[in-house]
């Protein structure tokens, strides 16, 4: 049992009875206090680290760390710091998040206090607190954490700063630096946790690639057109693709100069973009293996957009469908396979007709099936390259796409290219 386990372990390092620590442990616990939390204020109540005699918890190089280690003494230098809002039991906390080095390794860490740390400083946090997240070991230093800061720096084989570009960028990544355009910018007004608050998003852009954002306090700098460099942002996913996020502790500044947005969008394997978990701007090449259900001449609920079947939609039961023309197919490379979904426009080039054009030949035919027949005719079977974005859940990959045409480079030429590869 856990509870026995750290129990015993807390005994030994505090040098107190087991059972004494135990029956703490447990009552703790059974307050629903999460088992780190308990085995740290133990720790504080015991007098760990105050006595120096044998409580405080060992000092280790950050290769040596593991989810296993309940607090841990490490020295590093801090790579990045990044302040962020959370709301915690109905209260909002300011919390910084970074990466933390040493020679050995580098570690995630959350600072619940206000320490003032920042990029290149070199700190020991004795007793910080260790949590497994991922499977991997994360520091969170906080009420029962000593901070020091040294004068001599660390050297560390890590880049200090978080600069990045938009392709590095991942879920999870705080205190990102980036300089990018502004594609796409709207102010919204959304019904946030304090009411109406209004909003800026859009899509921005770099040498790299394109990543949607949210601004959370709209930063007049931010406007479609210009070119920013945005410190202290950090990477949320949304709706299956990673997404930057700029909050009131982000950074804005206008820059006067312009920043190239690469048109060259990776090119990657189905499989191995489906294994990212989403992306938001991918292409990919395959072959369409089949048209799926719910293509071609469909109804849509006037209320919500979803697409309804006979008159009846699961929310709002029986309505008035608006008519419109979508595609749903299969697009498989031998790598893997994700659903290809084409919009009313990509679906009438498709089709080689418009809606009216697909009203009409259902009314002639008495079966609005023959628009989505017509168009497995002309689709399945063949090759195509697709640009769109990838969203990855557990229902499957869906691929929006933003561009789709037939795929121009026929076998015999991507086999010349492949032995010109293997010359090289
Ligand atoms: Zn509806």
């Amino acid at each position: 049992m856990e509870l026995d386990e750290r129990a015993e372990d807390l005994a030994s390092d505090l040098g107190v009875d087991k059972e004494e620590v135990k029956a703490d442990l447990q009552n703790l616990v059974e307050y629903s206090v999460p088992i780190d939390e308990a085995v740290q204020s133990l720790r504080r109540k015991y007098g760990d680290g105050s006595s120096g005699g044998g409580g405080a918890p060992s000092s280790k190089d950050v290769a040596e760390i593991t989810p296993e280690d309940s607090s841990v003494t490490v020295t590093g230098v801090v790579l990045t710091a990044g302040k962020r809002s959370i709301r915690y039991q109905g209260s909002d906390h300011v919390i910084v998040e970074g990466r933390l080095a040493d020679e050995t390794g580098a570690i995630d860490y959350t600072a619940w206090e206000d320490f003032g740390l920042s990029p290149s400083e070199t700190i020991t946090a004795g007793n910080a607190g260790v949590r497994e997240w991922d499977g991997e070991p994360e520091l969170n230093l906080g009420e029962s954490t000593s901070l020091s800061f040294l004068e001599e720096s660390l050297e560390v084989p890590y880049k200090i700063g978080g600069d990045a570009q938009l392709a590095d960028l991942q879920t999870g990544d705080r205190a990102v630096t980036i300089e990018v355009s502004v594609l796409e910018c709207e102010r919204k007004t959304i019904d946030g946790r304090d009411g109406e608050t209004d909003i800026l998003s859009g899509v921005f852009g770099d040498e790299s690639g394109r990543l949607p954002f949210t601004n959370w306090d709209p930063a007049p700098e931010i406007e479609e057109g210009g070119s920013v460099r945005i410190e202290n942002a950090y990477v949320q996913e949304f709706r299956g693709v990673p997404e930057v996020n700029v909050s009131e502790f982000s950074t804005v500044t206008a820059l006067d100069r312009e920043i190239d947005v690469g048109s060259d969008t990776a090119t990657m394997d189905i499989g191995d973009a489906v294994a990212t978990g989403g992306v938001y701007d991918v292409e990919v090449v395959g072959n369409l293996l089949a048209v799926r259900d719910g293509s071609g001449l469909i109804q849509r609920c006037p209320e919500c957009y979803r697409v309804i079947q006979k008159g009846q939609c699961r929310t709002h039961g029986d309505v008035d469908g608006i008519d419109d023309l979508r595609v749903k197919a299969i697009l498989d490379d031998g790598t893997g396979a994700v659903t290809v979904v084409l919009d009313d426009e990509l679906t009438e080039r498709v089709y080689g007709g418009t809606l009216e054009d697909a009203l009409e030949q259902a009314r002639e035919a008495m079966d609005q099936e023959v628009v989505a027949e017509t168009i497995r005719e002309r689709i399945v079977g063949r090759e195509y390259r697709v640009r769109g974005h990838l969203s990855v859940d557990e229902y499957g990959a869906n691929l929006d796409a933003e561009t789709f045409a037939e795929s121009d480079d026929d076998p015999a030429a991507r086999a010349t290219a492949f032995l010109e590869e293997v010359d090289a």
